[in-house]
This record gives C-alpha cells, sequence and structure tokens, in this order.
C-alpha cells in the first residue's frame, strides 16, 4: 500500500498508525445531535486509508454528501504501554482535520445495532492538516480553531470546551490499549457540522497561529 506521509512543520514527514477518533467531546455538539452527555469517552477508529492530505488523494463514495467534523488531531509522541499514565508531554504535534462521516449510513447503521465503521473508515475519511509542534502553542487546554467551507464559517471551537482533555482521552485509551508512537487522535467536534462533497473547497485555521490549511474535497 502506498505510504502516507504527513508533514510536521518545519520537520520530518512522519508515518502514522492506528487513528483514533473520540465522539460527542463537545456538549453542544452532542446537543444538536440530540445525544446524551457520555459519562466517559465514546471511542471508535478510522482507519490508515482514511487518511488523505487536505487536496487530492483517495475519495470513497464521491457521489456522497458527507457531514464535516473540524477536530484538533494529536499525535502520540512515544510508545506508551497500557496502563501507564500520559500526559501533553507524550504528544509531539497538532493538527486540524475532517472527520468525514457518512451521516445518513451511521444514522441506518446505529438503529440496527451495529457497528459505525462503513460510515467513518472509507478511503479519504480523514483529510489532515500538516501538523503544527506543540510548543507552538501558548496554551494547550484552550486551542480555538475554526473550518471554513467555501468561504463561509462553518465551525469555531475551542478544546477548552471538551468534556474530556486531551490528557483524560489518553488515559482513557491506556486504561485498555498501548499507544505507539505515530498514532493519531482526533479528539471530537464542536456544534456547526454540516454538508460537504466532492469538489467543495474548505480551510482549516488554529486561531493563534498564522498557517492557514486550505483544501479542496
Ligand atoms: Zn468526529
Amino acid at each position: 500500500m502506498q505510504s502516507i506521509k504527513i508533514d510536521i512543520l518545519n520537520g520530518s514527514p512522519i508515518i502514522p498508525r492506528t487513528i483514533y477518533g473520540i465522539g460527542r467531546n463537545y456538549a453542544e455538539h452532542a446537543a444538536e445531535l440530540h445525544h446524551e452527555i457520555p459519562s466517559e469517552p465514546i471511542v471508535f477508529l478510522k482507519h490508515f486509508p482514511s487518511l488523505r492530505p487536505l487536496s487530492g488523494g483517495p475519495l470513497a463514495y464521491p457521489e456522497e454528501v458527507f457531514h464535516h467534523e473540524a477536530e484538533v488531531v494529536v499525535l502520540v509522541g512515544q510508545n506508551l504501554p497500557m496502563g501507564q499514565q500520559a500526559s501533553w508531554n507524550d504528544i509531539s504535534a497538532i493538527g486540524l482535520g475532517l472527520d468525514l462521516t457518512r451521516r445518513e449510513a451511521q444514522a441506518a447503521l446505529k438503529a440496527k445495532g451495529l457497528p459505525w465503521t462503513k460510515a467513518k473508515a472509507f478511503d479519504g475519511a480523514a483529510p489532515i492538516s500538516p501538523l503544527v509542534r506543540r510548543q507552538a502553542f501558548e496554551n494547550l487546554d484552550a486551542i480555538e480553531f475554526t473550518l471554513h467551507v467555501g468561504g463561509e464559517l462553518r465551525q469555531k471551537g475551542n478544546t477548552k470546551d471538551m468534556l474530556f482533555s486531551v490528557e483524560k482521552i489518553l488515559n482513557h485509551l491506556l486504561t485498555f490499549t498501548s499507544l505507539m508512537e505515530g498514532d493519531l487522535i482526533f479528539t471530537g467536534t464542536p456544534p456547526g457540522v454540516g454538508s460537504i462533497q466532492h469538489g467543495d473547497s474548505f480551510k482549516l485555521k488554529f486561531t493563534d497561529l498564522s498557517e492557514e490549511f486550505e483544501g479542496r474535497l
């Protein structure tokens, strides 16, 4: 399989491993989908062929209308055995990505009590920006970010509004799995999810950094 490399700004590319997703990690997003607030992180997996640069690359179901979920994505910087305690020091870099979701397929699967995999893990389901070194952020627990689609502001979030912080997510994952250097974690989406389709242009940005990450689905 073709390897997908993600550039770290001013650094060398990394080859990612497992891709974790966290569901309903912002109360207002859980509310817009009429879901209960979870009492512990909801964890699902995306898969390696989900990863896609912000422009170009394979995309399954190109005729479908997806839901965009703009999310802060963190890169695990070292191997962490199950049971270990982790902190922000174990995250080496941070980016922005879209957790593309086939919402209707997901709803149909959930209604039948079936796994969501086909709604969340398909080729191109995780467009991701270049990653920024952790040290670039002044306050890691208050990272503000935006998503524009076709020039229109769709989502604005701040990691201070997460139900489960990055450190809590790491320590929850480590109760049942080891984490490996190169793992990526999509940390959940703020409110404002909506439609995006093949050909749409979009822009992801950290409010406090100058880089803008432009893409086209
Ligand atoms: Zn998501």
